[in-house]
């Protein structure tokens, strides 16, 4: 493909089109065309050219892509991708100010550029995924992640101000919040930018009370579009870049963001709790959450005893000094599983606070309020004595993906939210549906139990047949079970091809129309990764999708 003026690069070797098949799903495509566009101006020509292909009868689309560790195929296509990592990677302002301060970014910039940059102002984004050190900031956007933080600081979408985008005519234009009286300037306008905004207030505000009703339930959530969250009913004010937040790259592709920061506060004291009767979780997190803990997090015995199995490689691969301080922390727990006592799950809550003193105060009370529960605990003082704990947490998911030969580390269940109250009745209902099939797969759960959220990656031998069955069996009914007791499929990891298809029976039929007139107001072609966010027969979004894209090899 040759798009005039480009002056980034176009490849089609097979080579180059095989770096980009696969994210960190389950799913691989091949896509046909790679994109390393060098700025908006030379995206806004691709886009130009992808659409009159496209209006001439061309079966094309554009994906866009930045980091790739996407878990549900989000930047998949066979179709053309748009790569930003490469050249669209450049950090812009800074800025603090009395609230926090703000970051300007291009969606190329790994958060952990970013956070160089922001921390050199003392600030930092408290949305930033667990996958920190790996991911980019487009996805960060573009999934609206969560993380560890997010229980007391919310997700991207809070933080999102402003998006500059390519729209799908290939125009560019800032999204940003907007005054009644600027959003009727923009809706004058007789250009496809006004016509959005003519199309998206009225679909906004004639259905505002579905959409409200229709607005998940849990503390957070990645399904679907955010309708909910453009407009501000109590300011009067309207803002789309809110819209593009979570959205997937299916109603425009970013350019560069202007993200809130916030001051994070200095120091940090962690409860651990050794979690062996698993019908005491509810009663604990009810315990612990109006403490305010600034994190809640836990995991299972398995991805202990994984964590314990492969400690000296993951250790050694972070330098030796660093390794051998973290063994010698470890062996309390090694202990314990030596006396075969591993916890059901480790829960870790951390309070943040100004002064070490304090955060200790906050976590020692939150210890004294689990006191009558006979529960085995620990308290870490500082954040050197709870690294260990959060190493487990953030490398596990790659300690498996690298380390279980013939297996695949699948995730399909792996970010469902539901809301903390339910546990005593959704916890044992869940462990009954796994364990119906755990013939076909060993499985871990981590995840943030303070909102909810859990992380289920099982490991699965994705060459035979039976086992990827089991994907389109038990998904589903885990997903009803989810919706059932009031949650929703996606915290954070978003719909991509592994969640798209349950959008209907999450929201309903008349929100499920309401996602596909969004879609067309944006990309009335369809140009914009299709098949994610909204089915379209044919091009992705099916339950026959996730079947036919799925990995069948183990490597
Ligand atoms: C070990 C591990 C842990 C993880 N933990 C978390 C977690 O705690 N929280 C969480 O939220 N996620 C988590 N993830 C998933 C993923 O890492 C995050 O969602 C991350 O933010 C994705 O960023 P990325 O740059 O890799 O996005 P990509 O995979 O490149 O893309 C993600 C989506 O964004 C779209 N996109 C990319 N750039 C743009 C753009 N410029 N404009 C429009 N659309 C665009 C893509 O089309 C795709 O649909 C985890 C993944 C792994 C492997």
């Amino acid at each position: 493909m040759t798009v005039p003026g480009f002056k980034g690069e176009i490849l089609e070797t097979e080579s180059e089109r095989k770096l980009y098949m696969r994210d960190t799903s389950l799913f691989e495509k091949m896509p046909s065309t790679v994109a390393y566009p060098k700025d908006a101006e030379d995206l806004a020509l691709l886009v130009k050219h992808v659409r009159s292909l496209r209006e001439g009868g061309e079966d094309i689309s554009l994906t866009g892509r930045s980091a790739g560790t996407d878990m549900g195929g989000g930047p998949l296509t066979n179709s053309v991708v748009a790569v930003f990592t490469k050249y669209m990677n450049h950090m812009g302002e800074v800025v603090a100010d009395s609230s926090g301060g703000y970051a300007r970014t291009e969606p190329g910039v790994y958060y952990r550029d970013f956070e160089k940059a922001t921390l050199a102002k003392g600030l930092i984004l408290p949305s930033y995924p667990a996958s920190r050190e790996i991911c980019a900031m487009g996805g960060i956007v573009a999934n609206n992640s969560g993380g560890e933080r997010t229980l007391e600081y919310g997700k991207t979408e809070k933080y999102i101000e402003e998006v500059d985008v390519v729209l799908s005519d290939g125009s560019l234009t800032t999204f940003k919040l907007l005054s009644p009286s600027e959003l009727q300037m923009k809706m004058v306008k007789q250009d496809f930018e006004g016509e959005i905004y003519r199309k998206m207030h009225t679909l906004l505000t004639q259905n505002a009370r579905e959409i409200e009703a229709r607005r998940p339930k849990v503390s957070k959530n990645s399904a679907g579009y955010a309708l909910w969250n453009v407009i501000d009913s109590v300011k009067g004010s309207f803002n789309l870049a809110k819209l593009i937040c979570g959205s997937q790259g299916t109603l425009a592709l970013f350019t560069k963001a202007k993200l809130a920061l916030v001051k994070p506060k200095e120091h940090r004291a962690m409860l651990v709790v050794f979690l062996t009767d698993l019908a005491l979780l509810p009663d604990i997190v009810n315990r612990v959450l109006p403490l305010n803990p600034e994190s809640f997090e836990s995991y299972d015995d398995k991805t202990f005893r994984l964590a314990i199995q492969f400690l000296p490689q993951m250790l050694s691969q972070m330098g030796f000094a660093r390794a051998a301080r973290l063994g010698i922390d470890f062996l309390p727990e090694l202990e314990l599983v030596a006396l075969g006592g591993v916890p059901k799950l480790i829960l870790m809550a951390e309070f943040a606070e100004d002064t070490i003193e304090e955060a200790d105060r906050k976590a020692i009370k939150a210890e004294r309020s689990l006191a009558d529960l006979r529960v085995k605990t620990k308290i870490e003082k500082n954040e050197r004595e709870s690294e260990k704990f959060w190493i487990v947490r953030r490398e596990s998911f790659r300690l498996l993906r690298k380390n279980l030969h013939g297996y695949y580390a699948s995730p399909f269940i792996d970010d469902f939210v539901v809301p903390p109250s339910t546990y005593t009745e959704f916890l044992p209902k869940l462990n009954a549906l796994l364990d119906e099939y755990k013939h076909n797969f060993i499985y871990t759960i981590a995840g943030h139990i303070g909102n909810g959220n859990f992380h289920i990656i099982p490991l699965m031998d994705l060459t035979r047949p039976e086992v990827r069955k089991t994907i389109l069996e038990l998904g589903p009914k885990v997903y009803e079970l989810v919706i059932k007791y009031g949650g929703t499929t996606t915290g954070e990891h978003n719909d991509g091809i592994i969640r798209t298809p349950y959008l209907p029976l999450l929201f309903g039929e008349r929100m499920t129309q309401l996602f596909e007139e969004t879609k067309h107001i944006f990309d009335p072609l369809d140009i914009f990764n299709p098949g994610k966010k909204v089915a379209l027969p044919g091009k992705g979004g099916t339950f026959a999708d996730i079947e036919r894209d799925m990995i069948t090899t183990t490597s």
